[in-house]
């Protein structure tokens, strides 16, 4: 059988490599550099198109763990990475054109691979396998075919995300629990005084932000306010807009607060608490800083800052199945950024998973979930299993990775530990189930 991927973007080019090296005949269509994107450059592969670092590859580092992870399995991007490497510190950042050129060249020898340079507009999903990794910038004929196969509902075009925070590091001692009127105790609410709403508001007003193209302006601000645009409106519109107090009333005082910033939960364990109507376009030092004026987020641990940019990404909790999978149509998959994960290296580390489960599934094998002691079992399961309602995109990070079952009280120390038993659990699952 022929496996059609569709995209040589970073998820694209490990599903083609790791499934070619192992003679499985792949097809791969990438429409560059007859027809480019708005972000991409080259006719590469596997083509940076934003920073040229791959981040850290300290295994304390979430990024360097997945790497670590990444390498255990086989991972074309790190092989290049090796060969592109620049000096940066502890992150491995490379040489964009030789990165691409190195990834390009080693699918192009495979001799089971088949380089098809043509946009996909559309397939016949009945027929053949299919792994769909053309990434936020999916052509827009590729687009409307994958809305009429999924449905309006489960394509999304902007990624207008707040920050999310871990629970752990919200001071509960500043805080509430509470929904409006009393009508329940979902939300975490954070009060602040005149004062501390006045700081904010100031914070707000004088970050910095990330400029945008006019085209994804308009779009953008049709849809939803960035919340230093509110601010900018009038000192009072965020304590009548998204921090108003409205029936919230703090037990400790019996008293509506002066503001309110209220935190949603974004998983089903409750480990990760999303900012209410906070999408922002602040640079990310800016959150950091700006976040720090709520009291009871003074020490908050941001694992996703907020974004608004174009993006396109489907509803993979309702559509995949944990292999990544459509559930309705098992025979094509997704990889990559599409399928809501975030980052080179998440949507890298996707690619070489869901090679991972076609060969097996080719072999006559049952396709597996990674462990979700590692940090892409945990990614990957939250993904598809833990979100509670419309998926964020989400990178790797040390939320995710279930707790130790001792406590560790330095950050560094728990980090260390939960990276080797990470490590570890890959290790013992290659032993067990290798490709
Ligand atoms: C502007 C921007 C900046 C970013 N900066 C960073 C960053 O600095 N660091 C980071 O970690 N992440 C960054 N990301 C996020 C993400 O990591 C990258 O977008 C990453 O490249 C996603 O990998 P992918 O394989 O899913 O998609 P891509 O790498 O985009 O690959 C998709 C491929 O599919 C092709 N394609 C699209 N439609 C079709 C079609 N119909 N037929 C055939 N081929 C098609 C495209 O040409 C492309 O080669 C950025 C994203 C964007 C949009």
């Amino acid at each position: 059988m022929i496996v059609n991927v569709i995209g040589a973007g970073l998820a694209g080019s490990e599903v083609a490599y790791n499934l070619g090296k192992r003679g499985i005949r792949v097809r791969l269509f990438e429409m560059r550099p007859k027809k480019m994107t708005e972000v991409h450059k080259t006719g590469y592969f596997a083509e940076l198109v934003c920073s040229n670092s791959l981040k850290s590859e300290d295994i304390t580092n979430a990024e360097g763990l997945l790497k670590a992870e990444m390498k255990l399995m086989g991972s074309i991007t790190l092989e290049a990475a090796e060969k592109a490497r620049v000096p940066s510190g502890k992150a491995l950042a490379v040489d964009r054109n030789i990165f691409a050129k190195e990834v390009t060249e080693a699918i192009e020898s495979l001799e089971s691979v088949e380089v098809i340079r043509e946009e996909v507009t559309e397939f016949d999903p009945e027929e053949g396998l299919w792994v769909v990794a053309t990434g936020p910038a999916t052509s827009d004929g590729l687009f409307s075919f994958l809305r009429n196969l999924l449905g309006d509902d489960f394509l999304f075009f902007f990624d207008a995300v707040s920050p999310i925070v871990t629970f752990e590091s919200i001071d509960m001692e500043h805080a509430f629990w509470g929904d409006r009127f009393g009508k329940g105790k979902d939300y975490i609410n954070c009060p602040l005084t005149d004062g501390e709403y006045e700081e904010l508001w100031k914070a707000l007003v004088e970050a910095e932000v990330i400029e945008m193209e006019d085209f994804d302006r308009k779009l953008l601000f049709e849809r939803c306010q960035p919340i230093e645009e509110i601010a900018r409106s009038g000192k009072d519109a965020l304590r009548y807009g998204p921090l108003r107090p409205t029936g919230l009333v703090d037990p400790r005082t019996g008293k509506e607060p002066y503001a309110v910033v209220q935190l949603r939960r974004e998983d089903k364990e409750g480990r990760f608490y999303s900012l209410v109507g906070f999408q922002t376009r602040l640079k990310w030092n800016e959150q950091k800083r700006v976040l720090r004026k709520i009291p009871c987020l003074r020490n908050a641990e941001i694992v996703r800052y907020g974004v608004m940019h174009r993006n396109v990404y489907i509803n993979s909790p309702k559509l995949l199945d944990i292999f990544f999978r459509l559930k309705k149509q098992p025979n094509i998959f997704f990889a990559g950024q599409i399928t809501g994960v975030e980052g080179y290296m998440e949507s890298a580390a996707s690619g070489i998973y869901v090679a991972y489960n076609v060969y097996r599934i080719l072999k006559g094998l049952s396709p597996l979930k990674l462990p979700e002691e590692t940090m892409m079992g945990a990614l990957f399961s939250y993904i598809i299993e833990k979100v509670e309602g419309d998926l964020k995109p989400m990178y790797a990070n040390f939320g995710l990775l279930p707790p130790l079952k001792t406590r560790v009280k330095d950050k560094f120390g728990k980090r260390k530990k939960l990276a080797e038993r990470a490590i570890e659990a890959m290790r013992k699952f290659l032993e067990e189930y290798p490709w």
